[in-house]
């Protein structure tokens, strides 16, 4: 594979231009996160982005975050990397993923045991601060997506607050369901994220602002980011298209 460095800056900073500007045109006044999703992509190209100035990037497969967290080179030119895990997350591969360095974000909680295990994992670890993490909710009611249903989250988010003192709870994630065209219509998975985010804010006296909405990624960032997305999770549109992962890993795919 011949590593395309020039594309890749090129692809990055048309995202930061189509988001910057989709602010403007909504008059936000917070910028949302941009994270990278980095996935099957050699860390040449994360390198490159850190140097543009990037700092968030999303993995969804367990070993490889780990790998290219711990990479050397990665930790030597990328001081200020801020991981955020996307992927399917099983109990048993709790600790494997805690064991990734600077790990910021695990965005995939979908349940109340997982929660428990993640919080048992970072406590162990005696970090000095929590791990922030999001409950992801299942709005397309996808049976291959992962989440708790949407009328679920709320639940999971005060079982979250009551239950895991080592986690923080940063804010909701979706994947939803692929192939909406948003130049004619609204994405209903952004809708029903939203509607999520009401009842949580409702539920536990919060301000919207406290509660991000993970949403939006090559095909839709920029409407996600109109309909309230603090955070767009963007791979294809910076790094190009992925190669076909191998049938052995379909079981870790998560999209
Ligand atoms: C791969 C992936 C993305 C990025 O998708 P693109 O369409 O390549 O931008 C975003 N979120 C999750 C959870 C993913 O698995």
């Amino acid at each position: 594979m011949k590593m395309a460095d020039v594309d890749v800056v090129k692809g990055l900073l048309s995202v930061y231009a189509r988001i910057n500007s989709t602010c403007t045109k909504s008059n936000l006044n917070y910028k949302p996160r941009l994270v990278a999703v980095s996935k099957t992509k050699p860390k040449e190209m994360i390198i490159a982005c850190y140097e543009q100035g990037q700092r968030e990037f999303g993995e969804n497969y367990i070993q490889e975050l780990v790998d290219k967290s711990t990479d050397p080179i990665v930790l030597e030119k990328c001081p200020d990397i801020k991981w955020h895990f996307i992927g399917t997350l099983q109990r048993n591969k709790v600790t494997k993923l805690l064991s990734a360095t600077n790990l910021d974000v695990v965005e995939t909680i979908t349940s109340e045991k997982l929660a428990s295990a993640v919080n048992a994992g970072w406590e162990k670890l005696k970090k000095p601060e929590p791990l922030k993490i999001m409950v992801q909710v299942n709005t397309s009611r996808e049976e291959e997506k992962g989440g708790v249903d949407p009328e679920k989250c709320s639940e999971l988010v005060k079982y979250v607050k009551e239950n895991c003192p080592s986690l923080k709870f940063l804010g909701l994630m979706t994947i939803g369901m692929y192939g909406y065209d948003t130049s004619t219509i609204t994405n209903p998975d952004f809708l029903a994220l939203k509607a999520c985010r009401e009842t949580v804010c409702n539920n536990f006296e919060l301000e919207e602002s406290q509660v991000e909405l993970s949403m939006g990624m090559s095909g839709d960032f920029e409407q996600a980011i109109e309909l309230g997305s603090t955070s767009v999770r963007v791979g294809t549109t910076i790094f190009g298209e992925r190669a076909k992962k191998e049938p052995s890993s379909a079981a870790n795919q998560n999209g």
